[in-house]
């Protein structure tokens, strides 16, 4: 079996809990104590540290956003001091400043050890040679996919993104056998290597793909361009970085690393816990952090969580894929649209590249959503009966898959713009 840390991985449901509430009232205490804005959130809220015993009153403690964090820019919660962080790391935002985390070498040490897990259950070990194409820089995918490589002593290649016909002379000259990037990119560099014609001359085997939300139609398409067993990887700079979870062998959800990070599922609405199995947004609590502390923090992301034992022999909790952000949800004439829906449909229609972009737009005070799909190069624009009857067909699942009409809008092979990291599908124009 592949595991990086059996004793962990395997751990018995009872043991891990006693392990996560020793850890949580650690947190806790250091966060009271060491992190202004948390001492004021609780005292706020009436209430101590001492007033949590476990996981089981985790839901009773306030909420953190990425508000919190921008409002105490750039350092305002780290609670250790600056002679202890060894790492800074930001996302950028789309509006407004920058969300800034620290790290200690301890918080370091750890990202490794979950990145390593990580790559062990998608099969990688330190036979293999680690191409990790996440952009290198502020953005946690390079250093976090660099330090998960050499955790498990593979070679690691620090190749970032861009320049993709360098990529795949590495492909081909270095022997690359394990990639991560983002399956947007992933979808990319299988375009070319297609088009380049070296698919034989590649060895790639295993690919973790992460940092943007992806549907399992898309999993199909990178593994029959790349020739890999490709799979999911979660994680964000504000919790740690990838490898917070993984798909293993069995790919029926994600495993978080639960000795160092509680999972909840909370309704949007109401904040409230929801019974597992049920879709939501999605919430971590960081039980080992040094530097940046987390508790209950909302990331926004939708998906459901099974407790459930998992057939690789692991115990810990499955998170399911990420089908949209609460941030990213489109509502269209009053119905929630997730662009991952509309990425289903098209991916299950023959005829149709991989390559879409949705443009919502208010017109006589009417949403209208339209969706430019891009041809294979196959399809010919002089098979105008053929585009026409893909128009009409994509259209109709479109209607029943999410519930409101849109104008389908066929463009030539290429013409749509191709992304080196996450992807930026959507144009709203209201
Ligand atoms: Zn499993």
């Amino acid at each position: 079996m592949n595991y990086w840390n059996p004793e962990i991985e395997t751990m018995s449901r009872d043991a891990l809990t006693e392990l996560q509430n020793g850890r949580l009232k650690k947190a806790l205490a250091h966060a009271y104590k060491n992190c202004k804005p948390y001492r004021a959130k609780m005292e706020s809220a009436g209430m101590e540290p001492g007033d949590i015993k476990g996981i089981d009153d985790l839901w009773k403690l306030p909420m953190t956003v990425k508000n919190d964090l921008r409002d105490s820019y750039p350092y305002g919660m780290f609670a250790v001091p600056m002679k202890d962080v060894v790492r800074i790391h930001a996302s950028s935002g789309t509006t407004g400043k920058q969300t800034v985390v620290g790290y200690t070498a301890g918080d370091i040490a750890i990202w490794g050890e979950c990145m390593a897990r990580c790559l062990t259950m998608a099969g990688a070990t330190s036979e293999d040679i680690v191409h990790v194409s996440y952009g290198y820089g502020l953005f946690t995918g390079g250093l976090g996919g660099h330090i998960g490589g050499e955790t498990i002593g593979a070679a690691t290649i620090p190749a970032s993104t861009g320049n993709t016909k360098r990529q795949l002379q590495m492909f081909t000259d270095f022997g690359s056998t394990v990639l991560l990037c983002t399956p947007s990119y992933a979808m990319h560099l299988g375009d070319a290597v297609m088009e380049a014609g070296i698919r034989d001359q590649i060895k790639l085997r295993v690919g973790v793909f992460g940092a943007e939300p992806w549907t399992e139609e898309m999993r199909d398409e990178i593994e029959s361009r790349l020739g890999v067993r490709a799979h999911d990887i979660y994680g964000l700079s504000e919790v740690m970085g990838p490898g917070v979870s993984c798909d293993c062998g069995e790919r029926k959800g994600l495993h978080v690393m639960e000795d160092h990070f509680l999972v909840e599922i909370v309704d949007p609405a109401t904040g409230k816990p929801v019974p597992d199995g049920t879709p939501g947004e999605l919430v971590f609590t960081c039980v080992t952090k040094e530097a940046l502390p987390l508790i209950r923090y909302n990331t926004r992301d939708i998906c459901t969580i099974d407790r459930s034992p998992c057939a690789c022999g692991r115990n810990l909790t499955r998170m399911g894929k990420i089908t949209g952000r609460t941030d990213d949800m489109l509502i269209i004439r009053g119905v929630n649209v997730f662009p991952s829906q509309v990425e289903s449909v098209l991916l299950g229609t023959a005829g149709v590249a991989p390559y879409y972009r949705l443009v919502v737009d208010r017109v006589n005070n009417l949403d209208t959503l339209e969706i430019q799909v891009e041809m294979t190069e196959g399809l010919f624009s002089d098979e105008e009966r053929r585009i026409e009857s893909l128009v009409r067909r994509i259209e109709k699942d479109v209607l029943s898959t999410l519930g409101i009409s849109a104008k389908v809008t066929m463009v030539s092979h290429g013409t749509i713009e191709r992304f080196e990291g996450k992807a930026k599908r959507v144009l709203d124009k209201r």
